[in-house]
């Protein structure tokens, strides 16, 4: 009796998704991010406080999924930023290639392929979808793209700041690159795990002639399981880290917004390793039997992955500071304040 009363209650609180990588692996990204900035980067991360604050601020989007706020599980923030699911984009007759990189827009686009191939769907059950996530194929390129959209304004007050500002003012704008950095890094390292860019991302779903596992302890392995296993830490990862480049900014003959079909080719990159990761599976190679030693070639794939994401996350970082423009309507205002200043 008590199983049949609880059971449906337990089964509302389980959370649909799981999380990507587990802290350590998104503090990792972070600190291969950190040691890819050149030294022409301002020096806002420089001190081991900062550094620290951005590898704290790399969990935060995760802590949000533990609330019971339907509204801000249902927004990107605390669910869909965190991951594309691309299989469903195609499923609903859209084209990676021609992808809007306005959030809406695709809202809209992806709401009437979804409609009109819907039988390339399952079917939602409504008792487990008290959020109305259920529809979406997640967000996160245009997360990310939005949250660049951010840090490239806060380099561009910034500077204003530090010429005409306050200094209260220039330390807020310092602690809110902060944050935006720290909140990029979670959802850019999110991206670098293959299982949060299929629909496949937590044992294989659907039709499945390759006979891969349908395991729902693998995404959680993939998160944090081998890291764990194999103690994999920064410092193994150090000498592997290049500089960040800065990624192309100017204009796109298609329109779409450069840094989103850059996060995008990224994730279509990390999708890549999907499969190789259910091969893994298959041949007994992903070391999750318990004691069981992580074979090489899995543990050299965590490893792959979460340079990934800390190369493109330092990019990311590298490309909004170096593409910030002068905030001139800031220095404006600033300059009417201090002639009207007694
Ligand atoms: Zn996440």
């Amino acid at each position: 009796m008590i199983r049949s009363v609880l059971l449906p209650f337990l089964l509302l609180l389980a959370p649909a998704r799981l999380a990507a990588w587990d802290y350590e692996g998104h503090r990792m990204v972070v600190q291969i991010a950190l040691a890819a900035l050149p030294p022409e980067f301002p020096s806002i991360v420089g001190g081991k406080d900062e550094a620290e604050r951005v590898a704290f601020l790399s969990g935060e989007p995760d802590r949000w999924r533990n609330v019971p706020d339907l509204p801000l599980k249902h927004a990107g923030g605390s669910w869909g930023d965190h991951f594309l699911d691309l299989e469903y984009l195609t499923d609903a007759g859209l084209d990676l290639e021609t992808l809007t990189s306005f959030r809406y827009e695709f809202v809209l686009q992806f709401a009437r392929g979804r409609a009109a191939h819907a039988s390339a769907f399952k079917p939602i059950d409504p008792a487990r979808n008290q959020d109305r996530t259920a529809e979406w194929p997640g967000f996160a390129p245009w997360a990310i793209a939005e949250h660049f959209g951010r840090l490239r304004s806060g380099f561009s007050y910034l500077r204003v700041f530090e010429d005409v500002g306050t200094p209260a003012e220039t330390a807020n704008a310092r602690a809110n690159l902060l944050y935006v950095m720290g909140l990029l890094a979670h959802y850019v390292g999110d991206c670098s795990q293959p299982l949060h860019t299929t629909k496949h991302y937590n044992g294989w779903s659907g039709g499945n002639p390759r006979g891969y596992t349908t395991w729902n302890g693998l995404h959680a392995w993939i998160d944090g399981g081998i890291i764990a296993r194999t103690g994999l830490r920064f410092p193994a990862l150090r000498d592997r880290v290049v500089p960040a480049r800065v990624l192309p900014l100017g204009p796109r003959a298609d329109g779409r917004d450069p840094l989103f079909v850059a996060v995008l080719d990224y994730i279509r990159l990390q999708h890549r390793q999907v499969e190789v990761i259910y091969e893994l599976e298959k041949a007994g190679r992903l070391g999750q039997a318990p004691g069981a030693e992580v074979p090489a070639e899995t543990r050299a794939l965590v490893e792959a992955q979460l340079l990934a994401g800390g190369q493109m996350l330092a990019n990311v970082w590298f490309t909004a500071f170096r593409g910030a423009v002068p905030d001139t309507y800031l220095r404006a205002a600033i300059a009417r304040r201090q002639a009207a200043a007694p």
